[in-house]
């Protein structure tokens, strides 16, 4: 016999979207139950980037405090091509409350949602619990049955938000359509020790040729390093030898070659992130809606998935709270809000998608002359700190409205654009 629990909404998913929402359920006094297949939080190559209007929205959430000396501050990017430097950011010299991204571990985030969310009464988290069937009446999601240390669970749900990453499995048993958009290449992450040549607030992109590497400073003394292969192309890349990784690396950043050395001795200090992004024409059903990764998967460029994700319920969570009573569901009042939901959010990441795939295309240029292209097209954004902050902006200031001086901080700006 399964276990019966019952709650307004069941969260599929503890990662960012899911414990973000159930913590914002949670603080507007909705029951919500929060099921997590893992028992811990460690993930170490997971979206750790965190963009400025995440920030902002952390400390909107009173939760910014809390993580100080779990992240490092980003204060600029610098893009090389062919070992020149053809484009710098001084993220300072954006006009917005929050101007930096900053490089947050997930399991801070996650530990500190998950202590904040275990405050409020309504919340409930089960670990260990991994979603295995949807529960339906008819055409209508009812909740889901969960394989529980303990055995099942069945958790009956007035909704319940899949929030279970790039690989829904929730999605797949909902029978929602979606399709996968594979994206030319692949990218394989490691970890490295922090060189100590380097400081650690600036994001750097080196590319030569039609082969980038993204080098990302990593909470607390780390460089998360990440680059592109061919799409598929990690078994020619083994067949070659862990030699042929290091040879890559040297490519694009000589300095880090002795390191490369010591600390990756094989495929098993490595991580490959198949890029693809994902379309859901109609995140939701009755009963049942998709949030997060599972409704748009995107690419790791501008450390866009996290945001998302924490935007997608930060938005949610004041639209749908007033609407689920505490009587049976009503779908009929349910399902307009949730094609609401779906409506805000959609032009805000097809704008981070759209900017994540024509820099993903500048990357792949290669020939003389496409490469002579990208690196004066960089050189022109670099002279003009306008474009530079507008091309930026579709990534990293969506929701904040600029300051009204230069230096002098506006009062609590109100979140318009994506609707939170
Ligand atoms: C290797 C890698 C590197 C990445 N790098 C970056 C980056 O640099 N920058 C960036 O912004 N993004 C990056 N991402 C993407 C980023 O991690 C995601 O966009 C972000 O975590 C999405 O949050 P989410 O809450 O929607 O999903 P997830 O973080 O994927 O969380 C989903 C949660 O659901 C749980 N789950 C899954 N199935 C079930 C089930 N059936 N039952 C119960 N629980 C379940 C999982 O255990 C997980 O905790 C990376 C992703 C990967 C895999």
């Amino acid at each position: 016999m399964a276990e019966e629990l019952s709650a307004q909404v069941c969260v599929v998913g503890g990662g960012p979207a899911g414990l973000t929402l159930g913590l914002e359920l949670a603080r507007r006094g909705t029951r919500v139950v929060v099921v997590e297949q893992s028992g811990h939080f460690n993930r170490s190559f997971r979206g750790e980037s965190v963009s400025p209007d995440s920030v902002w929205l952390l400390d909107q959430l009173g939760l910014l405090d809390q993580l100080r000396g779990s992240f490092l501050e980003m204060r600029r990017m610098e893009i090389t091509d062919g070992g020149r430097t053809v484009l710098t950011a001084d993220f300072s010299t954006f006009p917005y409350p929050h101007p930096y991204p900053v490089e947050l571990p997930q399991p801070a985030l996650l530990t500190v949602l998950a202590e904040e969310g275990a405050r409020h009464e309504g919340f409930t988290l089960l670990r260990r619990a991994t979603a295995v069937e949807l529960l339906r009446d008819g055409d209508t999601v009812t909740g889901v049955r969960c394989s529980g240390p303990d055995g099942p669970v069945d958790i009956h749900a007035a909704l319940t938000v899949a929030a279970d990453g790039r690989f829904s499995k929730v999605r797949e048993m909902s029978g929602l359509s979606y399709t996968k958009i594979p994206l030319d290449r692949d990218v394989v992450w490691l970890k490295l020790p922090f060189p100590e040549e380097w400081d650690d607030t600036t994001y750097r992109v080196r590319i030569k040729g039609e082969h980038h590497g993204l080098f990302i400073p990593t909470h607390p003394d780390d460089v998360r390093v990440g680059f592109n292969i061919p799409k598929g192309g990690l078994k020619a890349l083994r067949a070659e030898g862990i030699g042929a990784l290091h040879r890559r690396l040297d490519e694009l950043a000589p300095e880090l070659s002795d390191a490369v050395r010591a600390e990756i001795r094989g495929w098993s200090d490595t991580s490959m992130l198949d890029i693809f992004t994902t379309l859901v024409p109609e995140w939701s059903m009755p009963g049942l809606l998709l949030i997060g990764d599972s409704a748009h998967t995107l690419s790791p460029i501008l450390g866009q998935g996290v945001n998302h994700a924490i935007i997608d319920a930060v938005t949610l969570a004041p639209m749908i709270a007033p609407v689920l009573g505490d009587g049976p569901a009503d779908h009929a009042a349910l399902m307009p809000v949730l094609r609401d939901f779906q409506q805000r959010r959609e032009g805000s990441i097809a704008r981070s998608r759209g900017l994540q795939l024509r820099q993903e295309r500048m990357f792949a240029l290669s020939g003389t002359m496409a490469v002579a292209g990208r690196r004066a097209l960089y050189r022109l954004v670099d002279r003009s700190p306008a474009l530079k902050q507008k091309i930026l902006a579709g990534a990293y200031f969506q929701l904040q409205e600029p300051l009204t001086a230069p230096g002098r901080p506006a009062d609590r700006p109100t979140p318009t654009k994506a609707g939170v």
